[in-house]
Parts: C-alpha cells; sequence; structure tokens
C-alpha cells in the first residue's frame, strides 16, 4: 500500500516512509491509496480472536512490505499488552473503555505503536531522529511513554502552559533520559503551529531529522481503529449494529473509526462528541468549515479549535457533505452539562466519569433521544484518576490515586519555559535538545 498526501503536490510514498516524515513536504496528511475491505468472515472470526490476532490482520495491509509478517507480529504484541473492555453501563448504553494503558489514555494505543515503528525504521538511518510533537494533554504522555528508552530517537514536547492536569505534566516532564518538554507560553493551537512551522522549515529541516508524534502521523492514527474492531468483537450478537459516540478534538480517532466502517465494520453510525470548540458539530448543521480559537474546558484534551485531521474525514467522503452525514453525527456541550453527567451518572449507575468519556456519555444520549433509543456505546478515553481536580470537584467522594500515580506525582519534574515564538523555538532546535 501506498499513501499520499492530501494536498496532491507530493510524491506517493510507503508506510515507513510516511511514518518518518510525519507530515507531507507539501503540508498535507497522508493518506491510504487504497483501502482494504474485510468480509463477512473476517467479521465471524473476530469474536474468537485474540487482541494481538486482530491488530495483527487489520494492520498488515497498512503496514505491508515496510516490515516482515513476524516483525509486525512482535511488535503488535508488544506494543498493544492492555485489554479493551467494553461494559454496560445502563440498558442500551455500554462504555468501551481505551484508558487501560500506562498513561491512562485512548492514545497509548497509537504512541506504543508508532514509537516501535520508528525505533524499527530508525535503525536503517546513520543518523539520529527528532520526534516534534505537539499535546493538549494527553498525547505528550502517551509518546513520552512510548519513545523512553528507543535508541537513536530524541523526543522534544510542546504543551500549553497552565493548561493540562497535574497528571498529565507530570507524564511529560518526569521522564528525562530522551524525553525533552517545552513549556509553551500559549494554547494548544499555538503548540501546533510551532511543530508545524518547523516541519516547512527548510533550513531546519536540512540540519535536523525531524518527525511528528501527532495524531497526524500514519503510524499513531492507523492503528486506533484496533479500538472499534475490539468493540465489535465484544459486542453482543443477538442485537443491531451499536451507533458510536467518540469524544472529539483533533479528530483523529473517530477518523480511524470512520476509515474501520469504511472497510466493512458494521458500525450503524459515528457520533462527534465535541465541548465548546464546535467547528465540526457546526459544519454539519450549516455546510461552513469556519476555525476559531481554542476555548479552554474541562475536557482538555478536545481543546482544539482547527481539526488537523478533519481533511482526512472529508478525504474519506470525497468531500461529500450529504454521504458524511449519513455516517456522522456531532455534537456539543458545555462544562455545566458535562459535570452534570457525572455526578448523575456515578449516583445512578455508580460509573466514574472523566470529563472526556462524559461529553461521549451526553452526545450518545442525546443521539439516542432522537432514534428512538438506538443501543449505543461510548469511548471513555482517558481514566477518571488522570483528571483528578475536575473529577474530585465534582463527586462527594474521596478519589483514591491508583499507586502508579502516587509515584509519578512525587518525581521532580524537568521543562524549559517558552514564549509561543518560532524564532526562540527554531533556536531551541537548531542548539538540540
Ligand atoms: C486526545 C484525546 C481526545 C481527542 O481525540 P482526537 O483523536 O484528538 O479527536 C479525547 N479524549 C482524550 C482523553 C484524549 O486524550
Amino acid at each position: 500500500m501506498k499513501y499520499y498526501s492530501t494536498n496532491r503536490k507530493s510524491e506517493l510514498v510507503s508506510f515507513r516512509d510516511a511514518a518518518i516524515e510525519g507530515l507531507a513536504p507539501d503540508g498535507g496528511l497522508y493518506f491510504p491509496d487504497t483501502i482494504p475491505t474485510f468480509d463477512k468472515h473476517f467479521f465471524g472470526e473476530l469474536k474468537t480472536k485474540s487482541l494481538e490476532e486482530i491488530a495483527y490482520r487489520i494492520l498488515m495491509p497498512y503496514v505491508g512490505e515496510c516490515m516482515k509478517e513476524d516483525e509486525l507480529f512482535d511488535l503488535v504484541e508488544q506494543a498493544f499488552d492492555f485489554p479493551i473492555p467494553l461494559k454496560e453501563v445502563q440498558k442500551d448504553q455500554f462504555v468501551l473503555e481505551l484508558f487501560h494503558g500506562n498513561t491512562l489514555a485512548f492514545k497509548d494505543v497509537g504512541a506504543r505503536f508508532m514509537s516501535r515503528c520508528l525505533g524499527r525504521f530508525v535503525k536503517d538511518q546513520d543518523r539520529k531522529m527528532t520526534v516534534l510533537v505537539a499535546t493538549s494533554g494527553d498525547t505528550g504522555g502517551a509518546v513520552a511513554d512510548g519513545f523512553y528508552g528507543i535508541e537513536g530517537v530524541d523526543v522534544v514536547i510542546l504543551f500549553p502552559s497552565g493548561k493540562v492536569s497535574a497528571v498529565q505534566e507530570k507524564q511529560l516532564t518526569a521522564m528525562g533520559g530522551n524525553i525533552h518538554a517545552l513549556e509553551i507560553e500559549g494554547d494548544f493551537d499555538d503548540c501546533q503551529r510551532l511543530v508545524k512551522q518547523a516541519f516547512s522549515d527548510t533550513e531546519l529541516r536540512k540540519k535536523i531529522f525531524l518527525t511528528s508524534a501527532n495524531s497526524i502521523n500514519v503510524a499513531r492514527w492507523i492503528p486506533q481503529q484496533l479500538f472499534f474492531f475490539m468493540l465489535w468483537k465484544q459486542w453482543p450478537n443477538d442485537i443491531e449494529p451499536p451507533v458510536v459516540s467518540v469524544p472529539s478534538g483533533n479528530f483523529g480517532n473517530i477518523c480511524a473509526g470512520l476509515l474501520a466502517k469504511k472497510s466493512g465494520l458494521p458500525i450503524k453510525k459515528f457520533i462527534a462528541a465535541c465541548n465548546q470548540n464546535d467547528v465540526v458539530p457546526r459544519f454539519l448543521e450549516n455546510g461552513k468549515y469556519e476555525t476559531k480559537s481554542t476555548i479552554h474546558t474541562i475536557s482538555n484534551a478536545m481543546d482544539v479549535g482547527s481539526p488537523s485531521n478533519f481533511v482526512r474525514i472529508m478525504e474519506l467522503y470525497d468531500k461529500d457533505l450529504e454521504a458524511l452525514k449519513n455516517d456522522l453525527a456531532a455534537y456539543r456541550y458545555t462544562d455545566v452539562q458535562t459535570e452534570r453527567i457525572m455526578l448523575d451518572t456515578y449516583a445512578e449507575c455508580h460509573y466514574l466519569l472523566d470529563p472526556h468519556g462524559a461529553v461521549g456519555l451526553l452526545a450518545l444520549q442525546e443521539f439516542q433521544e432522537h432514534h428512538s433509543k438506538a443501543p449505543g456505546i461510548f469511548a471513555a478515553t482517558a481514566h477518571p484518576i488522570k483528571f483528578f481536580d475536575t473529577v474530585q470537584r465534582v463527586v462527594d467522594f474521596k478519589l483514591e490515586l491508583p499507586v502508579s500515580i502516587s509515584k509519578l506525582m512525587q518525581k521532580d519534574s524537568l521543562s524549559l519555559r517558552m514564549p509561543a515564538d518560532y524564532s526562540v523555538f527554531k533556536d531551541y532546535c537548531f542548539q538540540g535538545p
């Protein structure tokens, strides 16, 4: 399989080159030139397959000739060593928990797969690779954890000062080693802009072997399909295909779900669950795609005013808005609504939501109200403890920190504070982290 740029002004490349380059030279996002389809038989078999076998089967066509079969199988086994359980919260409402990886958010799946791919690919290179990544909170931790100790790779993480949770900040800044954290005086979009500018800076790229670990990288984006296949594996046979609500910010995860649907996965509809950063819900309402500056909310990993992966969704649907609306609905919620449902769901179902999962459940409920209770699933994208301050403020009992987190919180932080100014950032890159 080859990958083309969504701007169509770059060469076709292999999975390996797309993963190393991150963004295409013309500034577009890489996109697979064919989408594999899986037949009924495959989906029947899924129920009896292990997570690793499923991951291997769905990723093989995308990685293609870039890895030997047994190499890919080993890599998948190392990368995906945690469960992705589906649980019933109440009648017709299920939760798919995506947060059982090391850093307690769904980004572990993409980050662990990508770091191992790049660690594998960099072995054939004669120079060190620098991975640049902007984070609104969870990406950074997952990328830091995924790449920690991987030889030949330095990681530079840009996070918005004061806009990530205490646990998230520790996950970025307490690693040390080959992981370097930059605290940017700005918001996530500023961080993302600095990274994008570095990629389009030919002078910098001549000197430094750069790649990106944001969800724009195919090696992070594509493995996220695994969630939706795991969902199908656990979905009770005797009822209709589910609608699936996905808390969305940069739209990488839900776009992976839509890709899986294109491959034949029986999902009735996807629902993009958004906070007040609502470019996509507004687009589906009025056909106008207007990016806005980021609004800070309690579901901060979704605070994205200009979602990068949306171009991939348009690519999947040939820019046909009506076709897209058949497969995708989108809703937006305020922080007040989010806190309310966290409280109610705990009181009524004894299920503790983090603010992101809470937005997911809100959107599922709204969809179900309009569509005679279609059975559905929402994704819980982070463990509630990751957003300790918010969750503790909302619920009326004392939250306990898991041991792994209290240990982490005692570690020292190391980060460099920097204005959101490209020339300062460029100097830093030139000197080398
Ligand atoms: C990153 C993240 C999201 C948003 O995912 P996208 O792929 O960027 O849409 C939602 N919830 C949590 C907890 C996240 O970390």
